[in-house]
Formats: C-alpha cells, structure tokens, sequence
C-alpha cells in the first residue's frame, strides 16, 4: 500500500520512534512575556513535565528497555538541567527544539537565525555534541529553515507532512538533510490538547480513545512496511493514566515482533547506510518551494 518502503534491519515490519517534545513553560513565556509571571496555574502545566512527567516517561522506557528521542527548546535545557541529566543517563537522544519555542513562521530572517543558533549553542553546550536532528516548534518550519539545519550538520529533521516515508529535503545543491514525517493523528495535543490558554479546542479523550487512534497509525505502518513516529509532550502524556496507557501499548508491540524500536537519529543513520549502499532511495524534495505562482 505504500510505494518506496524502506527495508529495516533484522527485517522488521516497521520502525518505531517515540517521540517526545519536552516544552515545558517555554510556549507560555514566548506567548505573554512578563505577563507568564502572573499565570502560576498555567506555569504548573510546564513544571509538571521536570517534577513527574519527564521522570516517569524515563522509568517506563527503561523497564522495557528502550531508548527513544526527545526534543527540547534551549530555555528547558538550562531551567531543567537535572530533567536533561536523566535523559542523558538514559541514553536518550536530545534534538533541537528551538530556544523559547520561537514560530520561525512569524519571524524575520534574523530572528529566526539567532532563535536557531541560540538553541542549538545551548544543547552543545548541556549535551556535549551537536544534536542530530531538529523539530521545528508547533511544526512552523519556514522557508529560511533548511539551510540553518544544513550550515548544523543535522541528519534529519522531524517537522514535515509530505510523505509516508521517509524523503529527502534538498537546498539547491547546499546539501540535503533527511526528513522524518510524522502525522497529525500522532500528536497527543490532538486528544488531550484542551487549554483556552494555548488556544487549543480539542475536547480531552480518555487514554483508550487515545490509544485506537495512536494503535490504528501503528497497525497501518507494521502492515505496510512503514514508520510510526509519535509526538508526543510530557506535560500530556506524562500523566498517570497516559503513561499507563503508553505502557500497555509498547507491551502489545514487543509481544507482537516485527517492530525496530529506535531514536530518531538511529533511523536517520540506517536511512544513509542504504542510501550510500544504492539499496534503498528517498523522493527528493527541493526547498524552497516555487513561489512562480504567487
Ligand atoms: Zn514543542
């Protein structure tokens, strides 16, 4: 059902890459400025990620024995640095995720540069090495973005729709940088999302009901060859219930086989190997789009 199915090692009928997006009160601060100061219900949803949802993802990871990726803006790394020891000592990946969880898509180019730039010295500067991949916040990747990550030596980016496997994004011969597409059905803001405060709507759905849709992406992928990529924040799916929830569903896909638990930056390595070995080949997508029309 899905053309250019990429071969995964041991023969694994899909990838899974969990992925979590630590932003803590970063929205809210970019949102209301000084005004986030005053808002201590709304600073508490942030907090909740360092005080238990981050700590409990970890421990579920680690009693079955998984090592996944976690995006984080540059603001979460020095206000949390014990949060991002312990993913570390997991053995975790840390992408960019912004400095403050900036739009780059209503930034000016030097904005955007310098909010990119910040975040990524910060993560060296926590973790040691360059991070390998990039999420752009609230998925706002603009047309100026690609290059940043290419001047990063990024492997892969994680922020994109345009495709069911993984492809190619390419800046006029400057580079390329692989992307990871994940969809919305994956993003857990769509079911437990409801805060008038970050202009979310979305009623909350019970875990359950979480879980059919998150299940019924995964059944598509481990069916047809392909990748199941969630997105997923800690301020949400941290919460007992979820995490519960979370739990049962990583037991269904060990019990089942057929399933390469992996970080993102794993699959983005695997993804070049074949690349390099002629076994495997992404669509190419050309950045930035033709605005002829416009
Ligand atoms: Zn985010």
């Amino acid at each position: 059902m899905i053309s250019n199915p990429v071969p995964w090692p041991n023969n694994a009928r899909c990838a899974v890459a969990f992925s979590f997006d630590m932003d803590g009160e970063s929205n809210l601060l970019r949102n209301f400025g000084p005004r986030a100061h005053t808002m201590i219900a709304a600073r508490s949803l942030g907090r909740f990620e360092a005080q238990a949802g981050v700590p409990r993802i970890l421990s579920m990871l680690a009693r079955r024995g998984l090592r996944q990726t976690f995006f984080v803006p540059g603001w979460c790394v020095e206000a949390y640095p014990h949060a991002i020891e312990q993913i570390l000592k997991g053995g975790h990946e840390i992408g960019h995720h912004g400095y403050l969880h900036e739009d780059p898509n209503s930034m000016e180019e030097d904005e955007e540069r310098e909010a990119f730039w910040r975040g990524h010295e910060t993560l060296v500067k926590a973790t040691g090495s360059a991070p390998r991949g990039y999420r752009a916040p609230s998925y706002a990747f603009s047309h100026r973005t690609l290059p940043h990550l290419i001047e990063a030596g990024m492997a892969y980016d994680s922020s994109l729709f345009g495709d069911e496997v993984p492809y190619l994004l390419a800046n006029a011969g400057a580079g390329d940088v692989l992307e990871l597409p994940s969809v919305l059905a994956l993003d857990d803001w769509t079911q437990y999302g409801d805060f008038e405060m970050f202009r979310s709507g979305a009623p909350i759905a019970s875990p359950q009901k979480a879980m059919e849709v998150f299940r019924a992406e995964f059944e598509a992928a481990w069916t047809c060859g392909g990748h199941w990529i969630p997105v997923w924040h800690p301020f949400l799916s941290g919460r007992l219930s979820r995490c519960m929830a979370i739990d049962g569903l990583i037991g269904e896909m060990q019990e089942r086989g057929g399933v390469w638990f992996s970080t993102l930056g794993e699959i983005a390595a695997h993804l070049r190997a074949l690349m390099q070995s002629g076994t495997w080949s992404p669509h190419v997508e050309q950045l930035p789009f033709d605005q002829s029309a416009l």
